[in-house]
This record gives structure tokens, C-alpha cells and sequence, in this order.
């Protein structure tokens, strides 16, 4: 086996790319946008993702590109600070890094580019898998032959719905929108994030370096009829979600108002009991988004490295394919157990509920 399709050079995509290049096989990636994108509120990058990122020999770079808040700043409904937490860098933990997922996503491409194929501006649109091989066809390229697909796309994932059926099989909505922009200027404290709540609602200004970012999570129910993709409905859903709201909210809704650069979706958790069919598999939050709410970045650069890990050690790829996903899985399971308990503290449904989370904040600061 040598030529793998990556459909997506998000942060499992560009990982997996520079795996395989490196174990000697021949990594093409096919990425929807343009370029890589620029919207996206800091993630972690941690645990079983640290060494992958130090053997890759990008640790350095996402260093530089770490966020530096100290303090995560809980504030009242009428905005004042009442709980103060230290974060992990302000605990000296320096085996971990909280990064802009575009800045985390950037540092990825450039670090699989010189060994990898890339497709930009492109997308799967067809995949018919035999015993040897999967006929691929794109939107743009030419059609092609591969040895193994792999899904990398996302919490919508293509090769994930041409391949086990409709999102609606896979995605469960947890009750919860999310929507990240950058803003114009950079925060007041570059040291602290501030997380304001109101019931079923957070608004939060995130610290970035020379920048800031800001979050809306809130709660709502499902829109069946939802498309993705359609930018003047998301921020028409958060402009309602916010009116009349306190702090500094009208500030940040009229940034969301000036940019078409954000980041929106229905904060999901995927479920599949298998992530393979045939030569084709998924990683990252394709196949299994445990979305805002429990390390998702981590999961996806240990994931994709567990994958390669495994393509190149196992000569049969079917016996490879199953010993990742048994590895992985076992990472994957008690994240997705953890989210209700991530989304009742971050985002409290009622005023009684902010008042005992940032209580209970206090007492944890001790
Ligand atoms: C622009 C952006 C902003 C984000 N912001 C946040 C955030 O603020 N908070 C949060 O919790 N999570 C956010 N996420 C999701 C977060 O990055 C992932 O949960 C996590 O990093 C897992 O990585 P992944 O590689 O599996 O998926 P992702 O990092 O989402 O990468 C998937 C990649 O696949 C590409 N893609 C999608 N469909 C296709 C297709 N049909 N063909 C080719 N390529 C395709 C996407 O453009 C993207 O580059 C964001 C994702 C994106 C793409």
C-alpha cells in the first residue's frame, strides 16, 4: 500500500499527512477551502498529543503561537469578577499548550507540505471501493485511484456520509451552538480570559498573542433544517440568541456583524460503531467529535498518529485499520462520557446555576 487520500487538512488531516510521508508512503490531501482558515477559539493541544507534536519538531512554533492567559476570570451577571482560576500555563505546566486552532491548523499544514500532496479548493464527490483499491472523484481533479481514503473532514464530514449514510445517523446534537470570531483589537488583559454567563448563555473574551478572541456558547434547540454553511443565518441566530445583553456583548456582536470570518456550528458529539468500511476509515472529529467540550485537537493529533502508527506497522491493512481503532477508541470513550458535565459547567441553564458554578469556582481556588 502506497497512495492514501486524506480528505481534510485540518489538525487530523496534516498529522496523519506527516506520518505516513515519513514511514515512506505517499499522502495526498484534499481540503475543501481555499487556504487554511483563519476563524477558530484556542484549543489544546496535550497529553498523548504532546509527543506527537515533539517528534514532529513543532513543538517550538506552537509555543510561539500559544495564548498567554494565566487567569480564567468568571464574571457576574452584571459583569463583575467573582471567581478567579489559574490556567495550566500559570501552573507552570509547560507540556502543554493552549493555541488558536488556525494558528494550531497553520503550523500542521507547513509541517506535512514538503512531503504531502495538496489539493486545495476541492472536495470528494464520489468514492467506489473494491477489493484492492478506491476509485476516488473530485469536484475539480481528475478521478483517481487510491489504496485507502481516509476521512478527515470533520464534524461534517463527506467521506463520512458517502461512505456509513446521513449526518443524522452519526450527529447528536448536545443542546448547544458555539461561534468564534476574532476581534479587531487585542483583549484589554492579555492575561486573562473573561467568561461571562447569563442563563444558557457565555459570551467570553480569549486572550490571543497581539489579539483577542471572542466566543458565543449557548443553549438552543435543534435546527433540522440547518445548513452549515450559511453564513448570514448563523450570525442572524446569534445576533438573536444575544440581544439585550450585558458587558460587553453589543461590542462583540457588532465585530460578528463586520466580518464573515467566523466559526459556527452545533456543538455535536459522533457516535459510529465503526469508524471502517471496506478501505476507507475516519479520524479526527469525523469519527468521533467530542466537539468544544473535551479536547478535541488532542484527540484528533493522537488519533492520526495512531493510525499511521498502525498503517505501518501491520502488513495486512484490515488487521492495521482494527488495531487503531481498538487503540484509539480507548482515548475517545470517556471524553464522550464527559461532555453533559463540560456544557453544565461552562454554559449554567439558570441563574441559580451561574451562581453555584462560580461558587463552586471559589471553593476550588481555595
Ligand atoms: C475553521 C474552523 C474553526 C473551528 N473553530 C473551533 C472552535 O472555535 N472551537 C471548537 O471547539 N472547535 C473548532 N473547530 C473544530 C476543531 O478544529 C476540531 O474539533 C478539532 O480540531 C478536530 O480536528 P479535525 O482535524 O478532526 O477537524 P477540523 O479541524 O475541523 O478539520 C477538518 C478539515 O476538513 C475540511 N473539510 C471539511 N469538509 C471537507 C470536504 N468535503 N472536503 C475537503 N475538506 C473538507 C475543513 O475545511 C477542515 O480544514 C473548528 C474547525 C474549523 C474547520
Amino acid at each position: 500500500m502506497t497512495d492514501v487520500l486524506i480528505s481534510g487538512a485540518g489538525v487530523a488531516g496534516s498529522t496523519l499527512a506527516y506520518w505516513l510521508a515519513r514511514a515512506g508512503l505517499k499522502p495526498t490531501v484534499v481540503e475543501r477551502s481555499r487556504g487554511t482558515r483563519s476563524s477558530g477559539n484556542p484549543v489544546d493541544v496535550r497529553g498523548p498529543a504532546v509527543p506527537v507534536a515533539e517528534a514532529m519538531g513543532v513543538m517550538p512554533a506552537l509555543r510561539e503561537a500559544a495564548t498567554t492567559a494565566t487567569t480564567m476570570s468568571l464574571l457576574s451577571t452584571s459583569g463583575r469578577p467573582v471567581a478567579r482560576l489559574a490556567t495550566p500555563a500559570a501552573r507552570g505546566r509547560r507540556d502543554e499548550v493552549e493555541i488558536p486552532r488556525a494558528d494550531l491548523a497553520a503550523i500542521l499544514v507547513e509541517a506535512a507540505r514538503p512531503h504531502a500532496e495538496f489539493l486545495f479548493d476541492d472536495t470528494i464527490t464520489a468514492l467506489h471501493p473494491d477489493a484492492d483499491g478506491v476509485d476516488v472523484h473530485f469536484d475539480r481533479a481528475a478521478p483517481r485511484r487510491f489504496d485507502l481514503v481516509v476521512g478527515a473532514d470533520g464534524l461534517h464530514s463527506t467521506v463520512r456520509r458517502l461512505t456509513f449514510g446521513p449526518e443524522q445517523d452519526h450527529v447528536h446534537h448536545l443542546g448547544l451552538y458555539v461561534a468564534t470570531l476574532p476581534l479587531p483589537r487585542p483583549a484589554d488583559n492579555p492575561h486573562e480570559i473573561a467568561l461571562y454567563n447569563i442563563p444558557g448563555r457565555l459570551a467570553s473574551i480569549h486572550p490571543a498573542r497581539g489579539s483577542a478572541i471572542a466566543a458565543f456558547i449557548f443553549r438552543g434547540p435543534p435546527h433540522p433544517d440547518l445548513d452549515y454553511r450559511d453564513t448570514p443565518r448563523h450570525r442572524r441566530i446569534v445576533l438573536d440568541a444575544y440581544a439585550d445583553t450585558g458587558w460587553r456583548v453589543p461590542h462583540l456582536l457588532d465585530a460578528l456583524r463586520e466580518t464573515d470570518d467566523f466559526y459556527f456550528d452545533a456543538v455535536s458529539a459522533v457516535r459510529l460503531p465503526t469508524w471502517t468500511r471496506d478501505r476507507i476509515t475516519l479520524v479526527g472529529d469525523a469519527a468521533s467529535c467530542v466537539s468544544l467540550l473535551g479536547d478535541g485537537s488532542t484527540l484528533a493529533m493522537s488519533g492520526a498518529h495512531t493510525l499511521a502508527e498502525a498503517l505501518t506497522t501491520h502488513a495486512d491493512m484490515s488487521d492495521a485499520l482494527r488495531a487503531y481503532e481498538q487503540r484509539h477508541r480507548k482515548l475517545v470513550a470517556p471524553k464522550q462520557r464527559n461532555v453533559g458535565i463540560a456544557a453544565a459547567w461552562l454554559v449554567p441553564k439558570t441563574r441559580l446555576g451561574i451562581t453555584a458554578r462560580n461558587l463552586s469556582a471559589k471553593a476550588m481556588r481555595g
